[in-house]
Parts: C-alpha cells; structure tokens; sequence
C-alpha cells in the first residue's frame, strides 16, 4: 500500500480498521487532559475496561462465599485455571491440555528446567541468544551452577555478527551443530525484546532436536504478538508473561506449555504440589504424587485467583477477535509506523533514525526499536512530556509497539508530528 504522511489518510486506514472497535474497551491514562499515544503494550498492556468485572466478580464471591468460593464461586476457584486452556491453545496454538497458567514466567521458565534441563557430564551445555533478557541470564547462570557446572563453559551464546542488530538463522542453526552431542538444551527469546526479530521457532527448535536436545522458547514478547503453532513444532516446553502484549495487568499469571509427548514420561523429574495431582483425588490428602495428565501436572500451589481473573478477560478478547485479524492490523500498523519514521527522518535535518529491528515482517512483529543517532535521552523525554508513551533502553533506542488491539493509525500519525516537533526544538527542557 502507498501510504501518506496526513492526518486524513491516517484517518482512513482507522475507519478500515476490523478492529477499531476494541479501542474504546481500553483505558488509556492521559498526559495533559489527553489520551496519551501508547507505544508500550510490549512491556504493560493497557488495562481492558471489562477486566474490572472479573476481579469484582471474585471479590464479590469471597464476600459472599468466602472458603465455600472454592467450589460455589460463579466460578470456582479450584479449576479456575481450566478456563485458560481452550482459548490459549488457539492463541499459541496447543492442545488445551498442553496449556496452564500459573506463577509468573521466570519462575515457569525454572520450574520447565527442572524437568528439560537434566545435565550430564557430556551433555550439559544450553543455547541461548547473546544480550537474552536479564532474568533469563540469571536463570541459565543459576541453573547450571545448581547442577555443578560452569556457567563460562556451559552457556553458549549465539552472537551477532561484527556490525549486525540481528541473529542470523544459519548462525544459530551453525552453532547448535557444532555444540551437537554436547547440547541438553535450546532456550531462546522466541521474539527478541530489545530488537524485536522474530525467530525461525520451527526450523530451531527441529535442529535442536536433531542434536538430541530439548528445546524451549520465552515467549514473553510473542505470546498474542505472533502466530505461534507450538504443538505443530514440537516444542518441549514454553512459557509467557501476560502483562505485555496479553494485558493482564502487572505482574499477572504467566502461562506455560508442555508438550503432549512428555506428559506421562515419568522419567523427567519436576517439582511437584498438591495442585498438579489428581484432580479428583487433591482433596484426598494422600501422600502419593499423581501428577495430573498435562500442563496441569506442573501445576504446584492453590490458584492465585486474583491475579487469574484479569488474564481470563484478556483471553477472552483474544478469542473474541482472534490472532489472524490482530496480525492482519499489526502489520499494517507497524509498516505505518515505519513509513512515518521514515518520512521525519527525510523532512527533518538530524533525525538519523535507524531501525534495527528487521525489515522483513517474518522476521518482525509488533515492535520497532529505532536507534536514534542523532538524538539522545532528552527526546525521549520530550516524547514522555507531550503524551507519547515509549521506552528507553540503553546506549540510545526507543523501543515502539503500536499494540493492534488499541493504537490506531491517526496515533501513528500524530506520533510523528510530535516526534518533528521533539527534534526542532533545541531546549526540550523549556517544552
Ligand atoms: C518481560 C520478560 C521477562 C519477565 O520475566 P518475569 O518473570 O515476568 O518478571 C522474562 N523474559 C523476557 C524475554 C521478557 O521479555
């Protein structure tokens, strides 16, 4: 599509837009008495007016009902996390009983190693993506010391090429054929938070496997960002936040899958509590393990139900709408908002914006993250101050997610009007 740079255009594209109506179902803080544009969903979704209800509805019943709630609530809190597993099997593409949702990601991510991180004195080594998200970092480094081995010599990283943003696929597949028979486990960001490449899960997670290694994926920015077919691919085991793309609110549930063919190997070690046993057997009080079959036998402690109860309403508008018309918008969007980066960069003296995450959509979601050479952090906040809503990460990026489910094209728009006006003015902190 040609586009253009005008209020009026932008306008259109809104007024085509299968999913505009969504927009009026979030609640967007404001700056000034405005609507802030927010470019954020990738770190805290914005809070769903419907959510609300949810977290009342289970506040009512524990007024109402208290303990009885368990079993009498509108919807008992017992199999409160049953509720997920239909509609997130859709959005990555699972069976249902290969879906929970429980603690948060890190804490899944550990409980997933527990059981697929098994090191032996020839087969101990993990592979991940150089500069992985911190909390992963710490986790591989914890994992592999708790097992006895050294981090240096057991987590591999794949690097970027001299020059590079991004981690090209045969540099990854490379890698996981020259460690071979050494690899346990592949664990990788299945979209990169900082650059926002999407990586090839299928063909990875096949090489992994062909190396005789278990291979998992943090899904923490793909998770209702991308088309993900989890089952399909094979994978072991995954795991996701809800806050960012799925808007659950912060520090919500995290959910995790585990692929069907492991869930009655009982040769794989897990973690267990009396949530994952025998569903109709948890209130027995016996003192045998009996995992139940699937996702849920990871399950381990009462469901946190407060924190569930805003991811159920999330989930349900992504079943409302779907991951195809979301995808449909977000690519639109996004090449939108590359267009408009483009066209202030041209009109403007200066600018020298790079976008480093890929151009190429397969290898690209939600997300652009643009170095700003030209610029510095006072843009940033400049950006901040007159309603725009991003993020700064270190030497010099903003990273911009226009969420397809609320960002609209005029947002896109109005952004680079904004964004002009941020680098022309030479004294920001007089603005
Ligand atoms: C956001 C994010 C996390 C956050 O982990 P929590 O345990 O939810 O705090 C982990 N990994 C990646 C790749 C992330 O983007």
């Amino acid at each position: 599509m040609d586009f253009e740079n005008t209020r009026e255009f932008a306008r259109g594209l809104d007024a085509k837009d299968a999913l505009r109506s969504y927009r009026d179902e979030f609640i967007f803080p404001k700056v000034d008495g405005k609507q802030v544009i927010y470019f954020v969903g990738n770190s805290l979704g914005l809070q769903p007016k419907r959510t609300k209800t949810y977290v009342d509805e289970v506040m009512n019943d524990w007024a109402n009902l208290a303990v009885e709630g368990h079993f009498y609530a509108e919807k008992p809190w017992w199999d409160y996390h049953e509720r997920f597993a239909a509609p997130l099997s859709k959005i990555v593409g699972g069976l249902p009983s290969e879906i929970t949702v429980m603690n948060t990601l890190t804490v899944n991510l550990h409980l997933m190693m527990v059981t697929f991180y098994q090191p032996t004195s020839k087969r101990y080594k993990i592979i991940c993506e150089e500069k992985a998200f911190p909390s992963d970092q710490y986790m591989f480094q914890s994992q592999v010391k708790f097992h006895g081995y050294d981090p240096k010599d057991a987590i591999v990283e794949i690097k970027r090429r001299e020059g590079e943003h991004n981690i090209r696929l045969e540099d990854v597949l490379a890698k996981i054929e020259e460690v071979g028979d050494e690899l346990a486990l592949v664990l990788i960001g299945g979209v990169n938070y900082y650059t926002g490449q999407v990586f090839d899960m299928k063909t990875i997670t096949a090489a992994g496997h062909k190396a005789g290694a278990f291979v998992g994926w943090d899904l923490a920015h793909a998770a209702g960002n991308i088309k993900l077919e989890l089952h399909d691919w094979g994978v072991d085991f995954a795991a996701w936040c809800s806050y960012k793309y799925m808007n659950s609110g912060p520090g919500n549930a995290s959910g995790c899958f585990v692929h069907e063919k492991h869930h009655q190997n009982s040769d794989l070690p897990r973690f267990a509590g009396w949530y994952g046993h025998n569903k109709v057997r948890r209130f027995k009080m016996e003192p045998q393990f009996d995992p139940v079959n699937g996702a849920d036998g990871w399950q381990i402690s009462n469901l946190p139900v407060l924190s569930l109860a805003p991811y159920l309403a999330s989930v349900e508008m992504f079943s409302e709408v779907g991951m195809d018309k979301l995808i449909e918008k977000r690519n639109l969007l996004t090449s939108y908002l590359e267009f408009i980066l483009h066209e202030v960069d041209k009109e403007i003296e200066g600018a020298e914006f790079e976008i480093i995450t890929p151009s190429n959509q397969d290898e690209r979601a939600c997300q652009l993250s643009v170095f700003l050479h030209g610029q510095g952090r006072t843009l940033f906040e400049y950006l901040m101050k007159n309603g725009v809503i991003t993020d700064w990460r270190e030497p010099n990026v903003i990273r911009l997610a226009p969420a397809p489910f609320y960002c609209s094209f005029e947002d896109m728009y109005e952004f680079g009007q904004v964004l002009k006006k941020g680098i022309l003015v030479k004294d920001k902190s007089l603005v």
